[in-house]
């Protein structure tokens, strides 16, 4: 299926009351890719993620496989095969590792044995997991959570994995650490799409890339050529 093309945004409008936060966006995401939104604090990134998982209405077309999702609900969605991981991660703290990964797998009502087979999977990619199974989700440190909340969102084994800032507080080798993962998941057949404030991160993780600001795509292409356009370098890579 690599090369066919998952998500399709297009001209994408969604409000909230008189407040236009997405305007217009046209996006699109190939089976096997990383794509990532960049953009400033305020520029729709959320609100982009919120709307393609049902969470907010949308107008404009927003389609999965070529099936329409906007006649679909939350759950619709993940049963498709959509997971978004939110910028709070929205951990149970006082639950245990383990409580948490099996909440995950709520959504898809696993049976026992397909839990089992899936909470392997997530402790074979995340062995700090493992280890830390019977541990409170708040002990963990700020890289370990994070692991948590994508080790949670693979519980609903998805196909398109849209990560909300997973960079957010973290130290930069730990930011480093957490993209390589999800670089071995698009490598294992796990689309993503990536919203990002820490852009050079972002664009050397991702095969393609968006500039959201003020809710509106100011520019697009190739990561890397976008890692070298003057303007992306001046506005978010610091000066290149
Ligand atoms: P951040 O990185 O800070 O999360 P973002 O790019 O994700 O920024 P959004 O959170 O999507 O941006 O916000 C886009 C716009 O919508 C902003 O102007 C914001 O103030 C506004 N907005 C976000 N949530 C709401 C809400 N619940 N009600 C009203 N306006 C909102």
């Amino acid at each position: 299926m690599s090369g066919s093309t998952m998500l399709e945004i297009g001209d994408l409008h969604v409000s909230y009351g008189q407040v236009d936060a997405v305007r217009g966006v046209t996006l699109k995401l190939e089976h096997g890719q990383i794509i990532s939104v960049i953009g400033p604090n305020g520029a729709g990134k959320t609100t982009l993620l919120a709307a393609a998982m049902g969470l907010l209405p949308s107008k404009g077309i927003l389609k999965f496989e070529g099936e329409d999702l906007h006649g679909l609900d939350v759950e619709a969605r993940v049963e498709r095969g959509l997971c978004l991981v939110p910028e709070k991660r929205e951990l149970f703290g006082e639950l245990s590792v383990l409580d948490n990964l099996q909440l995950g797998a709520y959504s898809k009502r696993l049976a026992s044995a397909a839990l089992k087979r899936q909470l392997q999977q997530v402790y074979e990619r995340f062995p700090r997991l493992a280890e830390r199974r019977s541990q409170r989700a708040d002990t963990l440190s700020g890289g370990e959570r994070q692991m948590l909340a994508v080790g949670r969102a693979l519980m609903s084994a998805p196909r398109l994995l849209m990560l909300d800032e997973p960079s957010l507080g973290l130290a930069p080798l730990i930011v480093r650490d957490i993209l390589a993962i999800v670089r071995k998941l698009r490598d294992d057949g796990v689309s993503i799409l990536l919203v990002e404030q820490n852009a050079r991160a972002a664009l050397e993780s991702s095969d393609h890339g968006y500039v959201l600001e003020t809710g509106e795509i100011a520019l697009s292409g190739p990561s890397e050529q976008l890692e070298s356009d003057p303007r992306v370098q001046a506005t978010y890579l610091g000066g290149g």
